[in-house]
């Protein structure tokens, strides 16, 4: 079931009751689609588009290009999911993209976040990225090392 494309280039459709896994994706840099699936005729249509179906749904396990997840708790989902796609998570993507939108993040000019984030995030911090979609803007503080411990508790991951 794993498709020809390197690791880095999957993306995937995350169905509902599956949200942090979602989230979690499109943090270490996956082009992730986030909705509740229907039926199988959409799927069918997200497979033939490229994307890999991720599913607690036991009815749509037997399709092609769908992944059913069994875990409960998030890390142990995240998981499951790298050991059946074999997949190798990119410290170069990680934060790449809105945890909310899906969107590629783009670098934002210091000056034009004053006022939009805490006062002594703007003092301290030098680089920041703004969603295109929500204009949630993103930097490198104290949450994404918490994600990092989660990520190594997780995953084994270490970015640094
Ligand atoms: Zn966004």
């Amino acid at each position: 079931m794993k498709p020809d494309y390197p690791p880095r280039k999957y993306r995937f459709v995350v169905d509902s009751m599956l949200g942090r896994m979602a989230k979690w994706l499109r943090i270490l840099g996956w082009d992730t689609v986030y909705l509740p699936l229907k039926n199988q005729d959409e799927i069918r249509s997200f497979v033939a588009s490229g994307r890999i179906i991720i599913t607690r749904a036991l009815r749509w396990c037997h399709m092609d290009g769908v992944v059913c997840i069994k875990a409960n708790s998030i890390g142990d989902q995240l998981k499951e999911l790298f050991s059946i796609l074999g997949l190798k998570y990119d410290p170069e993507d990680f934060l790449a993209r809105c945890a909310r939108c899906n969107l590629e993040l783009k670098e934002c000019p210091r000056e034009q976040v004053h006022g939009k984030v805490p006062e002594y995030v703007w003092h301290t911090i030098d680089e920041f990225f703004i969603c295109p979609g929500c204009s949630k803007i993103y930097w490198s503080g104290s949450h994404v090392f918490r994600m990092n411990d989660h990520l190594r508790n997780w995953l084994g991951i270490n970015r640094t």
